[in-house]
């Protein structure tokens, strides 16, 4: 970004010179949330250094340091409702995630944008690209394997929405490793691991 200085100084007026996930006060930094189409600081959240690592996935998902979510999950911020939402999607295992993201409301715009990230953000993940497919857990998936989802999912196209719980059988693995092929209603469609989990 070309001006940091500014952006950090606009950040840091905006958020009260506190991380705007968690409140802490020390070693905040100014995060850039993808996709952003220009450097500006309504792409850009300010961060502390516990929060960040968790978000650049260089440590791994604290649960408990995220019931901060609670309440950032509120913000009037659209970049931090974003990153919030990201956050929570990662954390879906978690039934209070789960419910908090049922429950807050995002502007279809700011939707659009938190979802265009889940692709970016899982694209960074620490895994080099090709790798594995995992669900939600971590827990490798292969060709034939059965899920459920853990998450409502709109089918776009289809009309439908496939239910959280819905059991899904033989799965196929696609080129992406963030998508796998299955029937849900008779209907082939392409399910993000992210909101899998493997059926045992
Ligand atoms: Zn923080």
């Amino acid at each position: 970004m070309s001006e940091p200085s500014e952006f950090e100084a606009t950040l840091r007026a905006r958020a009260g010179a506190v991380c705007e996930l968690c409140s802490a006060t020390d070693g905040l930094t100014v995060h850039e949330l993808p996709p952003a189409a220009e450097p500006s600081p309504d792409h850009c959240v300010l961060l502390c250094p516990t929060c960040l690592s968790q978000i650049d996935r260089s440590a791994p998902l604290d649960p408990k340091h995220w019931f901060c979510l609670q309440q950032a999950a509120w913000s009037e911020v659209p970049a931090v409702q974003v990153i919030a939402y990201r956050l929570l999607s990662r954390l879906s295992e978690e039934g209070w995630a789960r419910d908090l993201l049922d429950q807050v409301y995002l502007a279809d715009e700011t939707l659009e944008w938190a979802r265009a990230g889940l692709d970016t953000d899982a694209g960074q993940a620490s895994d080099p690209p090709g790798s594995r497919t995992v669900d939600s857990n971590g827990t490798e998936l292969a060709d034939g394997d059965s899920v459920t989802l853990i998450k409502d999912l709109d089918v776009k196209g289809a009309g439908f929405t496939a239910k959280r719980g819905t059991l899904v059988k033989g799965i196929r693995l696609t080129d992406n490793p963030e998508h796998v092929e299955g029937r849900v209603n008779k209907v082939s469609i392409v399910l993000k691991t992210c909101f899998l989990k493997k059926a045992v």
